[in-house]
Parts: C-alpha cells; sequence; structure tokens
C-alpha cells in the first residue's frame, strides 16, 4: 500500500526505537521520510539505510526539538529542499525519572522542554506548509503514563498528558484547514528506554498487561500508519491506545 507517495514526513527522534520503526513505515507507504535526530548520527544512518535498502526515500535532519529556533531553520529547511512538510510524527522524548521528593527541577525542565515544548515548536512550525497545501497530519507520541499516571515519572507523565491537551487544542484549531492531529499513547514497548528497566520492573509489568506481553515498535507505528493515511481522515482531536490492554 502506497498511499502516501507524494507526501513528506518527519519523524523527531526517528532514528531509533518507536522512531525508527515509524520512519520504516512511512517510506514503505511511498513517503519521502525526514529522520530527525540529536546527538547520535550512526543510528539516523542506520534506519536511513533500511529504507534505502528496501528501496524507499529518507534523508536524515539533525536539530533538538528543544531548540525554537534550531526547529525553525530546520522545517525552514526541509521545505525549500522537498517543498512541504505534510505528515510530522512529534515521536522524540526523553525520561528522567525520580521521586517527587527527590526530582530535581533541572528533570522536570529538561522533559518539559524536550517531550512537551518541542512537540509545541515542531507543529507550529510544520503548520505552515500544511496550511498552504490544505493537508497535514500531526501525530503526537504521548503515553500510557500520561492518561494512568506512574510513580517516579511526575514529570513525564505531565508531559505526556499535556501533548494529549496540546492535540485536542491543535485539532480543533486546525480543522478548518484539513491538518488532523491525534496522539498515540503506547504501553510499554521494548526499545532502549524501556532496556532501561530492571528485570523485576520488567516481569511485574508483564503481569499488568493483559495481553501479557511488551509491545513492537512496530505496533507503534502501525497506528501512526492509520492516521497518517487517507484511511485516518475522519479522526482529529483522538487518543489511540497501544498498550496491549494495559489501560482501559
Ligand atoms: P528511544 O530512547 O529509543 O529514542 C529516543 C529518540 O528521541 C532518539 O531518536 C533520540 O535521538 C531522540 N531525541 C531525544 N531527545 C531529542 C531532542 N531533544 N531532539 C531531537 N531528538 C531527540 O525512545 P523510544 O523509541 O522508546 O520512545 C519514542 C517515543 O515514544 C518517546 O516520546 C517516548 O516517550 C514514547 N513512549 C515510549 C514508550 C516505550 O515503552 N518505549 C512507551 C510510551 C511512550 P538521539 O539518539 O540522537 O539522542
Amino acid at each position: 500500500m502506497r498511499s502516501l507517495e507524494g507526501k513528506v514526513a518527519v519523524v523527531t527522534g526517528g532514528s531509533r526505537g518507536i522512531g525508527r520503526a515509524i520512519c520504516v513505515r512511512l517510506a514503505s507507504m511511498g513517503a519521502l521520510v525526514y529522520i530527525n535526530y540529536v546527538s547520535r548520527s550512526s543510528a539516523a544512518e542506520e534506519t536511513q539505510k533500511i529504507i534505502q535498502d528496501a528501496g524507499n526515500r529518507a534523508e536524515i535532519i539533525c536539530f533538538d526539538v528543544a531548540q525554537g529556533d534550531a526547529v525553525q531553520e530546520a522545517f525552514k529547511k526541509m521545505v525549500a529542499d522537498a517543498g512541504s512538510t505534510d505528515i510530522l510524527v512529534n515521536n522524540a522524548g526523553i525520561t528522567r525519572d525520580g521521586l517527587m521528593a527527590r526530582m530535581k527541577e533541572s528533570d522536570w525542565d529538561e522533559v518539559m522542554n524536550t517531550n512537551l515544548k518541542g512537540a509545541f515548536f515542531c507543529a507550529k512550525a510544520a503548520s505552515k506548509a500544511m496550511m498552504k497545501k490544505r493537508w497535514g497530519r500531526v501525530i503526537n507520541i504521548s503515553s500510557v503514563s500520561g492518561v494512568a499516571g506512574n510513580p517516579g515519572q511526575a514529570n513525564y507523565s505531565a508531559a505526556k498528558a499535556g501533548l494529549i491537551g496540546l492535540t485536542k487544542s491543535m485539532a480543533r484549531e486546525y480543522a478548518s484547514r484539513n491538518i488532523t492531529v491525534n496522539s498515540v499513547a503506547p504501553g510499554y514497548i521494548k526499545t532502549e528506554m524501556t532496556d532501561l528497566l530492571d528485570e523485576k520492573t520488567q516481569e511485574q509489568l508483564k503481569r499488568d498487561i493483559p495481553l501479557a506481553v511488551l509491545g513492537s515498535p512496530e505496533d507503534v507505528a502501525g497506528a501512526v500508519a492509520y492516521l497518517a493515511s487517507e484511511d485516518g481522515r475522519y479522526i482529529t482531536g483522538q487518543t489511540l491506545h497501544i498498550n496491549g490492554g494495559m489501560y482501559m
């Protein structure tokens, strides 16, 4: 199914983990995909190679989503080079976990700046080209922690819940321009982010998940692909939960 032929997709944090699977999937549907990263260029190059080896198209673009000026410049460059930014997936995210009582202000700020403010910067920049074309898709990667809360993740949960509010307000503001805005809220997905959890926590998690396994990045990519495609054209302001039944 190459239903995204002619579209340009930007995936923040697209170099590895869930972002990589999203890049591979959107490129397989015919989109030209911009793989964003901030520090590990080798991971971005690996993702580009996977896409190109499959006969699809991808470019790499390095910027920090938390830096407003850098985001603006990057989107200007992508529009100049590719003509548009039709699909934006706000996927870049970090954790700085710790109990509230011990959480440093810097842990709060770093997570907010990357996970929430970064999405605001990117959506604002990407929407200019979308409005001109009267077509666009913004997909924000939230988290089960943002809807159910999670001890040790006050900063992360607040940022991910914030993304859902951003999604709904943007969806209402941009609907008249044929731009849909949705969130995808993954549960526990096997990536470097969850590899950080110790074995005991991972075993406990599996007991909390009705389907009793961690999800894969491809499970999330499938939901993003659906929302980005014409099949998702009548869906806006929603949150799609991909969590094995962990939160219902
Ligand atoms: P990873 O840690 O595996 O990858 C994170 C990606 O984000 C990397 O590409 C990284 O680039 C990029 N990134 C981090 N900070 C920035 C920044 N300031 N600017 C640009 N890019 C940045 O994460 P996952 O794949 O596990 O998670 C992806 C998204 O899904 C995140 O938003 C996460 O919160 C969310 N999520 C993940 C879940 C999971 O179980 N894994 C569950 C629920 C939600 P670089 O390598 O260059 O640093």
